[in-house]
């Protein structure tokens, strides 16, 4: 602390992401990176912009990752919005469209980013428990709301809600905007982008940091009415006209283009995580459905904290929340097969 600071910073609680160590040994299997590199289309459409117009700045408008985007979606261009990360696209959200003077609400068990921006952007919020089994209960939203956002499938239990659940929310507060966090849909969900023209309320944000493998680029983006996209736009050129740069815009588009590779890695990341729960399950695990590229999973005879800290002794890292209603359990990205068999191997018999 400083005498600096402005007297709103000295409240702020801040957002604590999964940890990048510095030794490449380790297998890394704790913030749910995608085991399997980018698509060589968008390294080689990022090589060739690595180029003298660097020097300029980037289309403001990102116009040819927001074509790609519609196109590849089937909406218009004023239905997309991108960002520097969904968590910047997230950031806007919560200032432009969520803070009314009803709370806010989410899943108590959800993104822990979401209190965070409550917090930045002082906006209440009510955490509404998950059901017994973990899951979304569509009826417990129904009530008096500023705006409602979970991720889908949720983070970090991975469990998906059926799309009719989500169009039953969204009827249900017509009134508010309901965001849709699909962070990990490509991987067995299906989008509620395909609602967005029904629903003027609907919000739908996504990454390619996971199914895209570009976590390091930062890209994020929501899809839904122009007029939701419009107030993210005066937010954005209010704080940063260039969120996206050179290489982003091309590498992004090039992604979304190349539906091949995509397809393909996330179906290798599916029968990763099937046969993962198996093996896990084999072991006396508890393993919530998933429908992400992460498990999670809990085992009725050995702490949680203590199987992460030996795994970690073996050089597997998996993430660990000390929050009361899910401390016994174990948030385990899918990594490569020879990555997985580390987890499998790490654990022993127990
Ligand atoms: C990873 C994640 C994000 C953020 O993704 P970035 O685009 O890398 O900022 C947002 N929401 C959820 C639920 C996530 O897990």
């Amino acid at each position: 602390m400083s005498k600096f600071w402005s007297p709103f910073v000295k409240n702020l609680v801040p957002y604590v992401p999964g940890e990048q160590p510095k030794l490449t040994k380790l297998v890394k299997l704790n913030t749910n990176e995608n085991p399997y590199g980018p698509s060589p289309k968008a390294l080689a459409a990022m090589q060739t912009e690595l180029n003298d117009n660097l020097r300029l700045y980037p289309d403001p408008n990102s116009d040819l990752l927001k074509q790609a985007v519609a196109k590849y979606y089937g909406v218009q261009s004023n239905q997309v919005f991108l960002g520097n990360g969904s968590d910047e696209v997230l950031a806007h959200i919560f200032h432009g469209l969520l803070q009314h003077d009803k709370p806010l609400l989410f899943p108590d068990i959800s993104y822990s980013f979401y209190p965070v921006y409550c917090g930045l952007y002082g906006i209440t919020f009510d955490a509404v428990p998950l059901d017994e089994q973990f899951q979304i209960n569509p009826a417990d939203y129904a009530k008096p709301n500023g705006g409602i956002i979970f991720p889908n499938p949720n983070a970090p239990t991975g469990c998906l809600l059926a799309l009719d659940a989500v169009e039953q929310i969204l009827k249900a507060s017509p009134d508010s905007v309901v965001v849709v966090d699909e962070a990990y849909i490509d991987f067995g969900g299906e989008t509620a982008i395909s609602l967005v023209d029904r629903y003027p309320n609907l919000l739908v944000t996504q990454t390619l940091s996971k199914s895209r493998s570009l976590a390091g680029l930062r890209v994020g983006l929501a899809v839904g009415h122009p007029d939701l996209i419009e107030a993210l736009e005066r937010i954005k050129n209010s704080f940063n006209s260039y969120p996206l740069d050179r290489l982003a815009i091309v590498g992004a588009a090039a992604a979304f283009e190349d539906r091949e590779y995509f397809d393909k890695t996330c179906r290798l990341v599916i029968e990763s995580r099937d046969k993962v729960v198996g093996q896990l399950e084999a072991k006396g695990f508890e393993v919530l459905p998933s429908a992400a590229n992460f498990i999670f999973a809990r085992h009725p005879k050995h702490d949680a904290a203590g199987l992460a800290a030996k795994l970690r002794e073996q050089g597997v890292i998996v993430r660990h929340f000390k929050q009361e209603r899910i401390a016994q359990f174990l948030r385990i990205s899918m990594g490569t097969p020879e990555q997985n068999q580390a987890l499998i191997d790490g654990l022993g018999d127990l």
